[in-house]
């Protein structure tokens, strides 16, 4: 996020969404800078950086303030948070409170309605570093205009903005070259889906205009009963109609072979993604992942011959859309594959991460592959137990942590999964309709996703 500093007078109450408030600030204060990092109408991501501007360390700080009624923070990270009423306190954490002379920190909030912070204060005085204003701000929240229906910084969809893909270097890249990184969300299981939510255009169209949706992976199972192995014509009419759906909205679409121990059925893949190369391969919107999440099996002798083989048959058909491959370990040992990866263009290497049991050690993987050469797509992750949340547990700061790692490095990413259900990873709620209009009906960590998509 690009922070500006405006010497004005602190007016956090009168900010639109996405300003940033700064005030000049006495020699000896710490001040406390509020942003929207996120915006989608009737709620937002907010930021607060925490400034030293004294010329001593400090080894705590607490910033307070408070909201609207109609306004109330939902999911906070990197501070503690106590809540009484409308009034908010935040406080460091072991690892952030200490801040040398200039040092910066930050934490940051999901709020549901428009309404941003007033009465700011940072160790109890002012957040601009002054006195607390003698006259409380105006509390009148922004306007609640809902965002508009198409996304405004460049016109048309996404595949009319990109075009066709390719791998540049380790990242991505658009028709002209410049370096695109996709962002959106992954189908549940398709045979197990609760209701055909990845299937429906309404949905479909609506999570572009308002999530920013820009690419959709359909997770084909494969192995379980009722899949693709047992009953192939419903699994192919599924999959086709996501495609046909994404073509018609302008987005991107993986072609997921969602399965574990893929190199058993190897001539079955063959036949599918030779298939569909042949029938979708001109259209730029196909992306081609043909294993999901191989088990702890044997890269060079297992996975890669099996890779050979898939990528070779879409290639015969298909010379230039990208085919992202899965890697040992349900899809975490990138840098075993860097060691020896498979001949070719435009293959990228899938990297999934839950991250209340995946951090640094395993982006640590993730460095070392970038710096092999290779290029990464996340085609799942959950801010969750790699089981997909059946605790309901969600860890945000590390979410955070990977979102800002992916952002740097431009990796492209869809987050598990469209469907209603208990688990954190499931983003909708009972009740919401197949077509979209889901505002009302987010779960789990889809406020957290939602707002990392715009
Ligand atoms: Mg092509």
């Amino acid at each position: 996020m690009r922070t500006l500093r405006l010497v004005t007078t602190l007016a956090v109450a009168g900010l639109l969404a996405g300003g940033v408030a700064m005030v000049a600030t006495p020699a000896s204060a710490a001040t406390a800078v509020f942003s929207v990092t996120n915006n989608w109408g009737n709620g937002y991501q907010g930021q607060i950086s925490v400034t030293n501007n004294t010329s001593a360390q400090i080894t705590s700080w607490r910033v307070e303030f408070d909201l609207p009624a109609s306004t109330s923070i939902s999911q906070s990270w990197n501070a503690q948070q106590a809540t009484s009423g409308s009034h908010y306190t935040f406080t460091n954490l072991s690892w952030n409170g200490t801040l040398a002379a200039g040092a910066s920190t930050s934490f940051g909030f999901l709020v549901n309605g428009s309404g941003t912070p007033v009465n700011c204060t940072v160790n109890g005085a002012s957040c601009t570093g002054g006195t607390p204003p003698t006259t409380p701000p105006p509390t009148t929240p922004p306007p609640t205009t809902p965002p508009p229906t198409t996304p405004p910084p460049t016109a048309g969809t996404p595949v009319e903005r990109y075009g066709q893909l390719r791998v540049c270097g380790t990242t991505m890249c658009d028709r002209s070259g410049a370096r695109v990184q996709l962002r959106g969300i992954s189908s549940m299981w398709l045979n197990w889906e609760t209701a055909p939510y990845a299937e429906n255009l309404s949905a479909l169209t609506w999570m572009r205009d308002n999530w920013n949706l820009q690419v959709i992976r359909a997770a084909m199972g494969v192995e379980p009963a009722g899949a693709y192995l047992s009953d192939p014509a419903r699994a192919r009419t599924q999959v086709e109609t996501i495609i046909n759906n994404a073509v018609t909205a302008g987005v991107y679409v993986i072609v997921d072979w969602h399965a574990h121990e893929a190199q058993n059925n190897q001539s079955q893949a063959v036949a599918f993604f030779g298939d569909l190369a042949r029938r979708y391969g001109h259209l730029p919107n196909v992306i081609w992942e043909p294993w999901n999440e191989p088990l702890q099996f044997s890269w060079t002798s297992v996975i890669k011959p099996y890779h050979q083989a898939v990528v070779s048959a879409i290639r015969a058909a298909d010379p230039d859309n990208i085919v992202v491959l899965g890697t040992p370990t349900w899809s975490q040992d990138v840098d075993v594959a860097a060691a020896s990866p498979v001949a070719g263009t435009n293959l990228m290497y899938t990297l999934h991460f839950y991250s209340c049991t995946h951090g640094a050690s395993l982006r640590a993987k993730g460095d070392a592959a970038i710096r092999a050469g290779l290029a990464l797509f996340v085609t799942e992750w959950g801010a969750s137990n790699a089981d997909g949340g059946l605790d309901g547990r969600a860890c945000l700061p590390e979410a955070q942590s990977w979102i800002d790692w992916m952002k740097a490095n431009g990796i492209s990413w869809t987050a598990w999964k469209l469907d209603v259900g208990t688990d954190t990873t499931n983003l909708l709620s009972p009740g919401a309709p197949v077509t979209g209009g889901w505002t009302n009906y987010l779960h789990g960590h889809a406020p957290f996703v939602v707002a990392n998509m715009r």
